[in-house]
């Protein structure tokens, strides 16, 4: 059950993490905070396909 997910920077829409999650435990989009090194600070990053 268990699905990779990509975490892209909600400001620059870069991609750049790779995470996995258990479909049944998290059925939402993932957003976290994370650093971005292209902005340079830290962002939202949101789950993407
Ligand atoms: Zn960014």
């Amino acid at each position: 059950m268990r699905d990779r997910v990509t975490l892209a920077c909600t400001e620059c829409k870069q991609r750049n993490y790779i995470s996995s999650k258990n479909k049944k435990n998290n059925t939402e989009r993932i957003e976290l905070k994370k650093y971005c090194k292209f902005c340079k600070t830290h962002t939202t990053h949101r789950e993407t396909k």
